[in-house]
């Protein structure tokens, strides 16, 4: 997925009616999509075709804005151009993917044995999302508000195909810091098949990701930003780009599997740093190194960025010794240590947590709240905020729960986690209710 759920809460929360009942749907899709994936739902019969070797083999299918997959076919590898944009931006995309895979590092297609690309372009209707299926990639046209469709940006092919070849190659957990790896793997080749295609080098690629998908309605310039995580945008519905640059700003939560499209940000920056330190095309020698790493057989399900730190560095070392310094320092700079397990799986909170809690709604509509510290609170308060925040229990909560006409509604917000959400109060459980009361006093 490329929209992270935290992102889609945002607009269901902060949007007008009709985006949030369609970030709502979309939420609703991908929930089940995911549940599906991680049960081993593929769909039957859809198993692609071993296509020429050495050569593209693209298939563009039109959903006609149904879930149907894969749809209509449309355009097929060496036919002309059809004049619908999604269509034709998905071909272009698939191609171009497939030849900095083929031509920078010899890899045939994501299972390095030609398969055929399949897309299938208008998924839904007003969906805001591009996905791998296990598949085949998927694009949705965008939400008609703030989401332009999904095929505008080919690094946005490029992360999702990328996904592909992962799932070929190490298989990264999707979790924590092998879910993050997986994310930031695929920004750096979507990365390189826009810079590639553009004839971009490091100093004068952008290294944005997804800076078409965004309308003028969005204060961003993208969904991501390699070489500046944490600035992509900042908008009043969509929020704040969420991603740290540093391990110092490492997020821990349980939210969007871990963190894993935040703390991305961090092994991102450190392959700007590498790229732009070795100069001229990323894809060539930066791109080498990670591209080894990657398929090189040493990279685990379970890695997580120390390790992974380590095998570009050994990856790195066997290039030449220019690359490896290149290689060391960046992960330096992003407070990475190469081969040694820096962060406990969970963190509690640290004591200056900031929170905000209101109470609202109400037949007499009595509003109470609160700013406040961890450390203000008793410590069994304080450790029952901790678990909440810190556990998923919250976001479970405000997911499943109808709210009620004027009953009561509680407001949870945190920046550092981040967290933000709505819960009706019948809807808590009695313990979590208390707290809560005991919190405003
Ligand atoms: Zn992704």
């Amino acid at each position: 997925m490329l929209l992270p759920p935290y992102l889609l809460e945002s607009i269901a929360i902060r949007g007008s009616e009709q985006e949030a009942r369609i970030a709502q749907e979309t939420l609703r899709h991908d929930a089940a999509l995911r549940a599906a994936r991680a049960v081993g739902g593929a769909r039957p019969g859809a198993a692609a075709d071993a296509g020429t070797p050495g050569r593209a083999n693209r298939v563009i299918h039109d959903a006609r804005s149904t879930e149907t997959l894969p749809g209509t076919q449309v355009r097929a590898e060496g036919e002309p151009a059809t004049g619908d944009a999604a269509t034709d931006e998905a071909y272009d995309g698939l191609g171009a993917t497939w030849t900095l895979f083929f031509d920078a590092f010899g890899r045939d297609s994501l299972d390095g044995r030609g398969m055929q690309l399949l897309g299938t372009v208008h998924f839904g209707q007003n969906y805001a999302n591009a996905f791998w299926d296990g598949q085949q990639m998927v694009f949705g046209d965008g939400d008609g508000e703030r989401f332009n469709r999904f095929t505008a940006s080919i690094d946005v092919i490029g992360h999702e195909l990328t996904h592909g070849v992962i799932e070929f190659t190490a298989g990264l957990r999707y979790q924590g810091q092998s879910g993050a790896l997986n994310e930031s793997i695929s920004d750096v080749f979507g990365s390189l098949v826009r810079q590639q295609s553009r004839a971009e080098t490091a100093e004068t690629a952008d290294w944005l990701i997804g800076a078409e998908l965004f309308t003028d309605l969005v204060q961003g310039d993208a969904l991501r930003s390699m070489i500046a995580p944490g600035t992509a945008y900042d908008d009043p519905v969509l929020g704040k780009d969420p991603q740290p640059a540093h391990m110092d700003g490492f997020v821990h939560t349980t939210s969007d599997n871990g963190g894993v499209h935040i703390n991305s940000g961090i092994p991102n920056k450190a392959f700007q740093l590498a790229a732009t330190a070795l100069g001229g095309n990323a894809w060539e020698r930066a791109g080498q190194v990670w591209f080894n790493a990657l398929t090189g057989g040493q990279l685990r399900p379970d890695c997580d960025f120390a390790t992974f730190a380590q095998l570009t560095i050994d990856a790195a070392t066997a290039i030449d010794a220019k690359t490896q310094a290149a290689v060391e320092q960046a992960w330096a700079a992003v407070g990475v240590a190469p081969g040694v397990a820096e962060v406990p799986a969970t963190a509690p909170l640290a004591a200056n947590t900031k929170l905000h809690l209101t109470r609202s709604g109400g037949f007499a509509g009595i509003t109470k709240e609160r700013d406040f510290e961890l450390s203000e609170l008793s410590e069994p308060d304080a450790e029952g905020w901790q678990r909440l925040v810190g556990g998923s229990e919250l976001n479970d909560l405000s997911r499943v729960s109808e709210m009620h006409p004027d009953g009561f509604v509680y407001h949870v917000a945190c920046d550092q986690v981040p967290l933000e959400v709505q819960l009706p109060e019948p809807a808590l459980p009695a313990a979590v209710k208390e707290l809560f009361q005991r919190t405003l006093g």
